[in-house]
């Protein structure tokens, strides 16, 4: 496989750069680019309306694909399908071993499509194709995993009252309904399949609605339902904007709202959700911090750099962009990140040579811009990038920025406080040696933002990083390494969101529970 080479900025950071980007363009053949259509009840069917969307390669700014601007019509179709196949339908009365087949052979037919997939997601949101590559692969893992749960649905569960010998009550695992899903545009594949996998085998049905950016990637998931055999009306799928989103969140015919994106349009979710007393679960923003240990190997580190702080050119909602850095070891640590951050080669997110892509949006490459004004303007160092990238052949019109790591951050800056969703790195630094070898501060930094979503320690000892690790007020966190466990919770605390996702307690957000009392038998 030949690489792009990558040409330098006279920063020396790599800038994006591919000779072959518009030959790479030109000769995929996606099956999806133009649509007319959504899915509902078990067919693509045409938009009620002509308006449409446009769909844009971030690479390079243009327009390559479309989508239908949903009305509310189309909404109620949508909604009407899962409504109909959710209270007359087959689905969630199949057992659940019945339903958890059906999920086996999503995963494969997920599987069978996912160089398509991969290209169309790279292609909507600009994220670099070894990370999209693995996405059908992750989406089919979701999958099969929560296929194992069926046993857990299938348990008797018969509860005797602890008082009263003789009585018992049957306890009920019942599936909650109609279920809205809405996702982001960062992973959007994985941001829909880790809702629709527990509320399958639940025995839910569901409205997807994606996010306007990345509207086509999910169709393969959607075809991949299909060629499984599910029923009607039991997975549907509508496009159009955030106003179609609210209307879905509001619609009389759903019963529970899973949600995943930004803090602010969380906050109004459940806000809808609170005053019609329908249960959500939100997935929002975040701030996470690194903390290193004085004790930290920092090559170790270096190997983990990306995938935990920068990961999808920093659009990852649980990465760790705050480091943590002792005094002692904040030089190496900066040195470490500068020369980690810089080496990265940014470019053509189809090249698989990529680590940095472009911003998914043109509004996502303002913000992020906004932020590294702010940070300089604050007092920051940028010791590498700080900048817009400079334009490559074929990739003129791309968002692209310097990924940057910015030095001598202090608590109070904005950089330091706010999610900017994009590739920059901040480094603050505490006294380690101070009472406790600096801990306490440590700590405090990391657990002073409005946010508890992610988090990691680096240390060489695995019990002092433990002990951090506790200490510190977030959904999820890890030692020398983040990834997430299919089998264990992901949430956020604070204004990262409510409620949880992934192992049982993510499928306990798609269930109801009846409690039978009887007389023992
Ligand atoms: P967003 O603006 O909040 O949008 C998310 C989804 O909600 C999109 O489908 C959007 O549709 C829709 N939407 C917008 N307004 C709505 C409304 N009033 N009611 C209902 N739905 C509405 O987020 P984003 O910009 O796509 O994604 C970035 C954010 O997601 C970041 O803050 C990131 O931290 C967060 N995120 C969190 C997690 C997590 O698991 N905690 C994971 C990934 C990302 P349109 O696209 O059509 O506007
Ligand atoms: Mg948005």
């Amino acid at each position: 496989m030949t690489t792009t080479p990558v040409q330098r900025t006279e920063s020396g950071a790599p800038a994006p750069s591919s000779a072959d980007a518009r030959a790479r363009r030109t000769s995929l053949d996606l099956p999806y680019t133009l649509v007319d259509d959504m899915f509902i009840d078990g067919a693509y069917t045409p938009a009620s309306g002509a308006g449409r969307n446009p769909v844009t390669d971030p690479a390079t700014g243009e327009v390559w694909g479309g989508v239908p601007d949903g009305s509310a019509e189309d909404l109620d179709a949508a909604v009407g399908a899962a409504r109909r196949a959710f209270d007359a339908g087959p689905w969630p009365r199949f057992s659940p071993s019945q339903r958890a087949a059906y999920l086996m052979r999503i995963a494969d037919e997920i599987e069978a499509r996912a160089e398509t997939l991969a290209l169309t997601n790279t292609r909507e949101n600009g994220s670099p194709i070894t990370e999209t590559r693995g996405a059908a692969a992750n989406a089919a893992g979701i999958f099969r995993y929560f296929a194992t749960l069926a046993e857990y649905l299938e348990k008797d569960d018969v509860r005797p009252f602890p008082f009263a010998p003789g009585q018992e009550s049957v306890v009920r695992r019942d599936p909650v309904g109609v279920c809205a899903l809405i996702a982001p545009w960062n992973f959007p594949i994985n941001l829909v399949v880790i809702k629709l996998a527990p509320a399958l085998l639940a025995g839910c049905t569901a409205v997807i609605k994606p996010a306007s950016p990345t509207p086509l990637s999910i169709r393969f998931i959607i075809d991949a339902v299909a060629a499984a055999g599910v029923p009607a009306g039991v997975v549907n799928l509508v496009t159009g904007s955030g106003r179609l989103g609210d209307a879905l969140v509001k619609h009389p015919g759903v019963d529970k709202v899973a949600f995943t994106g930004s803090t602010p349009v969380g906050r109004r979710i459940a806000a809808a959700c609170g005053e019609l007393l329908r249960p959500v679960t939100l997935e929002l923003g975040g701030k996470s911090s690194a903390i290193v240990l004085p004790d930290a190997d920092l090559d170790s580190m270096a190997k983990v750099l990306i995938r935990s702080s920068m990961r999808n050119t920093g659009q990852t909602c649980y990465i760790s962009t705050r480091i943590l850095a002792p005094a002692s070891r904040h030089d190496e640590v900066v040195d470490m990140a500068t020369s980690v951050i810089s080496a990265a080669p940014q470019g053509d997110p189809l090249d698989p040579a990529t680590v940095f892509g472009p911003s998914a949006t043109k509004a996502q490459y303002e913000t992020v811009m906004h932020y590294i004004e702010s940070g300089l303007a604050e007092g920051a160092r940028a010791t590498t990038g700080g900048r817009a990238a400079s334009p490559a052949d074929g990739l003129e019109g791309g968002y692209f920025i310097e990924p940057t790591v910015f030095a001598d951050v202090t608590p109070a800056m904005r950089v330091a406080r706010e999610e900017i969703f994009g590739p920059v790195l901040t480094i603050l630094k505490y006294d380690d040696g101070g009472p406790g070898g600096g801990l306490d501060e440590a700590v405090a930094l990391a657990n002073n933002t409005e946010f508890g979503l992610g988090g990691l320690v680096f240390s060489s000892d695995p019990d002092a990083a433990l002990a951090v690790a506790d200490r510190v007020d977030t959904g999820s966190i890890g030692i020398n390494f983040f990834a997430s466990n299919h089998s264990a919770p992901f949430g956020g605390r604070h204004d990262s969101g409510l409620g949880t996702e992934y192992g049982i307690e993510g499928l306990a957000a798609y269930l109801t529970y009846k409690s039978i009392h009887r007389n023992a038998r």
